[in-house]
């Protein structure tokens, strides 16, 4: 449970949920798409009044959407036809109609970046690190991992292990990789290059070492990797479905399957503590609320 300050400190973070940008971005796009629009800004220059959709007032539309124009853009391909980028098929893994897959696409864009929002707005008054160390003496798992982008490992200051034998595995391999004589695990904090690209692994009461023990802050909070950036209310609009990836055209299409869900993680003390209001967030995007318990 919060205390009453820290609820009190998330209230910013729980007016966007109860606010969320997704139904004004799918108004916006039946605009665009309707009317005399070259451009997504044509629409916004004249979307000045206030609008209410779903229940929801937005005063200031235009100024709203504006950082989401990048995440709305694929409304323009309706106009301006383009060869496709992706594949989207429904939940039965047929094709979607073309409008329900841009539909889709447009709302992971717009939750992807609503959503890093709320979470560092929610997440900055628990004062939790859950996210940032190892499991602790009470959990069942040897490790957590943090996934990352290859030019994302210079952000950490830790050993590396990348070479054919840690190319050729996975953290789930059974028997683990074995690192030093004993598994890779057992080890201090590393980062290692896998077969399915780099993580940082944080062994048994291990931290990352950007953490800082003082405040209990990200010492590179403004350039700390993506995934720090998307705990623990993520879109699960579509899920990335490698096995139907296709070539086309000469082009290599990824291939993704309609979810329509939001997914929140038990193990955060403000998804716990904010269940209802995330589980409202996800019913006025149309989408199902899903809360799971991630780390044992
Ligand atoms: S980089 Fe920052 S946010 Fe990410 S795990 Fe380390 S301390 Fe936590
Ligand atoms: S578990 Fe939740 S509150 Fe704790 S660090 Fe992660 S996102 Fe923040």
């Amino acid at each position: 449970m919060l205390t009453i300050r820290q609820i009190a400190l998330s209230r910013p973070g729980l007016a966007r949920l109860a606010n969320p940008v997704l139904p004004l971005a799918r108004l916006a796009g039946m605009l665009y798409l309707t009317g005399p629009f070259r451009a997504l800004e044509d629409l916004l220059a004249v979307l000045n009044e206030p609008v209410e959709t779903t229940g929801i007032s937005y005063d200031r539309p235009a100024a709203l959407l504006h950082p989401y124009l990048d995440a709305l853009r694929p409304f323009e391909r309706i106009k301006n036809p383009q060869p496709p980028s992706r594949l989207i098929f429904g939940a039965n893994l047929e094709p979607a109609e073309q409008f329900i897959a841009l539909d889709s696409w447009i709302s992971q864009n717009v939750l992807t970046r609503e959503l890093e929002e709320i979470n560092s707005l929610l997440c900055g008054p628990c004062g939790c690190t859950l996210c940032c160390t190892g499991p602790s003496a009470g959990q069942a798992q040897e490790f957590f991992e943090i996934p990352l982008a290859e030019n994302e490992t210079a952000l950490f200051d830790l050993p590396e292990f990348a070479d054919e034998k840690t190319r050729a595995a996975t953290p789930d391999d059974e028997p683990s990789l074995l690192v030093n004589g004993a598994p890779f695990y057992a080890n201090q904090a590393a980062l290692y290059g896998w077969r399915n690209g780099w993580s940082m692994i944080l062994p048994r009461g291990s931290r990352c070492p950007n953490l800082d023990g003082g405040t209990g802050g990200c010492r590179i909070y403004p350039d700390r990797p993506e995934v720090c950036r998307r705990p623990q209310i993520f879109p699960y609009m579509l899920d990335r479905e490698p096995a139907r990836d296709m070539e086309y055209q000469g082009r290599f299409l990824p291939a993704f399957v309609i979810r329509a869900k939001i997914l929140a993680i038990w193990d955060c003390p403000y998804v716990k503590q904010f269940q209802d209001e995330i589980a409202g967030y996800a019913q006025l995007c149309g989408l199902e609320p899903i809360f799971k318990q991630n780390k044992a």
